[in-house]
């Protein structure tokens, strides 16, 4: 048998099992083996039965004494007690609608059960094992010891049975595993004190005990992450090699004429990070850095300075954002500043018209246009820069990988890139997803700040918040109501934005001018809703998430979230980023159920305004599946290394790999496992 053959050649599979293994994304008989246990089950020791306590699991070995089965009230249901007796004393095993097992359960037998000790139904004080995960029968003069151990808990599905899994996984094992090959260098296995690849995998399935279950662990956790950040660190080298980048010229006059222009002086924290990218865009090697600062904390003025010295050194800068909305955001603050200085901005965008369109592109070809921002639109094939020197990306995690390759594919020269990203990944998030970037990072928002006081209250404070708002707004302020999305095929009695913009609109708000925004809406409407809103002619602005993402009105200082129990903490931590920008105190209202659970996940945003704290937290209640499934990147499906508990091994994998990088022989013996392992994975990334 061969680690690559279809699962179906495994004894006992046919079609129906087959399907059943495709459920749970096990195609081959390797997909198999790393179909690692969920969990696993103490069975290593035996416990005397007067040692027995109520709400513990445990294994006893006894002799059957009687069995009987009884029907209970309710009908079809029954109720199969076998008292088990050992040299300390007598317990029940009970089990309910396994009528089957009664034949087998012979009065006189011996018989090693695991299961969950509690008091018995009816009992008077005695024993019952409920619960029961498995059980052996023995003969009379069979030893016990063979089956005890740890036992691995698979996820099982319809179709396939714990035990059938753990057979099958014992089987393939045993058919296969002189075919696993070592796949980490021999001075990484030293260096790590990592066990060999075959022991690991015997060891993850069938541990004997704790210890070997520990070694394996972290042998399997080690080399999923080791090579991870293999792939990733031989992509940048690949890149810095293979690519010629663009040596930008020192800052000169125009930079420094910007920076005067700026109404502020950077914080320490923007000045760190402008002078790595200043160090970055001077090198001849390509620029791949991520800027991660909170909401607010002043990446615009960062991504201007860097567009400003591409143009200083004769070259044009490409800003994408990922909305019609906040690109025309950017446009208009940077024509604003560069204007008077002599930089040439355009915009460019899907809603331009043919002739429009056709007028810009012919400028950016002709050089005639210096920064250039947009939407995707900025990406279509027909757009040619003449010296594309930097590209910006804004919150680059709703771009695909591949629509940033394309602009950089733009011209001959490999351009700089700048990823700027408010998304709070953690530290450890950003090693696995970012591995391949340098990072920057802001860490202090600038002075001077209102700090947003955010509160969390149930419906039945409603008409409370509402007259507050209009208390609020009727002395200058703006606001935003945002409402969760729904979706047209959820059933639900949740109000839609439409909904609450009509109830607020005609109810309380009547006679303040508001506005609806929502993604549905053509761009056209939604732009025209959007400039009332930053003109202050809408006063109260409904909207969905669309306007989650670097919206900058000043003047706004109330946000409302309905329904917020339906949003992510780092979600709501964005949208509470749309206030507290402006001079005037900021208030974040929170409108949740009042379920137990939901208030007490949201009392955690009511309590902290740090954004990595809040995405951790997220990251712990949500698991990483869905933290990385919103930055649509492939690195997400960890088999079994735990971004958030194996971070110290993580630390030590990115350090073997850094190591790895300087080591040819190292290198040459990982890469073909690279290559094997993660051809999808590298494929995807190959494009960035
Ligand atoms: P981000 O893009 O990181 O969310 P912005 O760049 O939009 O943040 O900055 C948020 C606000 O802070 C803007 O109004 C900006 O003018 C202001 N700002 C940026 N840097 C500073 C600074 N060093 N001092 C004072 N205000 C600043
Ligand atoms: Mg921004």
């Amino acid at each position: 048998m061969k680690l690559s053959d279809s699962i179906n050649k495994v004894r006992g599979v046919g079609v129906k099992k087959a399907a059943a293994f495709a459920r749970l994304g096990i195609q081959t008989v390797y997909d198999l083996l790393t179909y690692y246990p969920r969990a696993y089950e103490d069975q290593s020791r035996v416990t005397p039965i007067a040692q027995l306590r109520a709400g513990e699991r445990a294994t006893v070995l006894a002799v059957i004494q009687r069995v009987t089965e009884r029907q209970a009230r309710r009908r079809g249901f029954t109720v199969l007690t076998a008292l088990l007796g050992d040299e300390t004393g007598y317990a029940q095993a009970v089990w309910f609608n396994q009528r089957f097992l009664k034949t087998k359960l012979r009065e006189g037998r011996r018989i090693l059960l695991t299961g969950k000790a509690d008091y018995a139904y009816n009992g008077g004080g005695q024993l019952a094992l409920t619960n029961i995960t498995s059980f052996e029968l023995l003969g009379a003069e069979e030893d016990a010891g063979e089956h005890l151990g740890i036992l691995p808990v698979y996820a099982a599905t319809e179709g396939l049975t714990q035990k059938q899994l753990r057979a099958m996984m014992e089987y393939v094992l045993l058919q296969t595993v002189d075919e696993l090959e070592e796949n980490l260098p021999q001075r990484v296995r030293e260096e790590y004190r990592l066990i060999g690849r075959r022991s690991a995998f015997r060891h993850i399935h069938f541990p004997k005990e704790e210890e070997e279950l520990r070694t394996a662990r972290r042998r399997l956790a080690f080399e999923e992450l080791y090579l991870i950040q293999c792939g990733l660190l031989a992509l940048k080298k690949r890149t810095a090699e293979e690519q010629e980048g663009i040596a930008h010229d020192p800052n000169g006059a125009l930079v420094e004429r910007v920076r005067a222009a700026l109404p502020f002086a950077l914080t320490d924290d923007q000045e760190k990070v402008w002078a790595e990218i200043t160090c970055d865009m001077e090198s001849l090697l390509p620029m791949r850095r991520l800027v991660q600062g909170d909401v607010g904390s002043g990446k615009t003025a960062i991504a201007l300075l860097a567009l400003v010295k591409t143009v200083e050194s004769g070259h044009q800068g490409a800003m994408m954002a990922p909305t019609e909305i906040l690109a025309r955001q950017h446009y208009d603050y940077l024509r604003e500043l560069l204007t008077p200085l002599g930089v040439r901005v355009g915009f460019l965008s899907g809603r331009l018209t043919k002739k429009e369109r056709t007028a810009m592109d012919a400028a950016l070809a002709a050089h005639e246009v210096d920064i250039a921002v947009g939407t995707h639109a900025l990406i279509q094939d027909h757009v040619a820069f003449a010296a594309l020197g930097l590209v910006v990306t804004d919150e680059q995690h709703r771009f695909g990988v591949a629509q940033r390759a394309e602009l950089e594919k733009k011209s001959e020269r490999t351009p700089d890139v700048l990823v700027m990203t408010a998304t709070p990944i953690p530290r450890t998030m950003t090693l696995t997803v970012y591995g391949d970037l340098d990072v920057s990072r802001i860490e202090h928002l600038p002075p001077g700040r209102q700090p947003i006081r955010t509160f969390l209250r149930d419906e039945t404070a409603r008409a409370k918040i509402y007259a507050f708002v209009r208390r609020e707004i009727e002395s200058g302020r703006q606001a935003y109501v945002v409402c969760p999305l729904i979706e047209a095929s959820e059933e639900t009695d949740l109000p839609s934005a439409e909904a609450v913009y009509e109830e607020l609109a005609h109810g309380i708000f009547r006679g303040i001018p508001c506005g609806l925004l929502h993604g549905r809406m053509k761009s056209a409407e939604k732009e025209a809703v959007m400039d009332d809103f930053y003109a202050n002619r809408v006063k109260l602005l409904v909207s969905t998430t669309v306007i989650e993402v670097g919206v900058n009105v000043p003047n706004a200082s109330i946000l409302v979230v309905e329904h917020a129990e339906r949003f992510g903490l780092s979600q709501l931590h964005q949208l509470r980023g749309r206030v507290g920008r402006g001079a005037h105190a900021s208030y974040c209202i929170l409108i949740a159920g009042r379920s137990a659970a939901s208030q007490e996940r949201l009392q955690v945003i009511e309590q902290t305004s740090d954004g990595f704290r809040l995405a951790e937290e997220d990251l712990h209640l949500r698991g990483p599946g869905q933290f990385f499934g919103a930055m649509q990147h492939g690195l997400g499906d960890l088999k079994i290394a735990d971004v958030l508990a194996d971070m110290d091994l993580l630390l030590l994998a990115r350090r073997a790999a850094l190591a790895t990088m300087d080591d040819p022989a190292a290198l040459s013996f990982v890469l073909p496992t690279l290559m094997r392992q993660y051809r999808e994975r590298f494929e995807h990334m190959r494009e960035v």
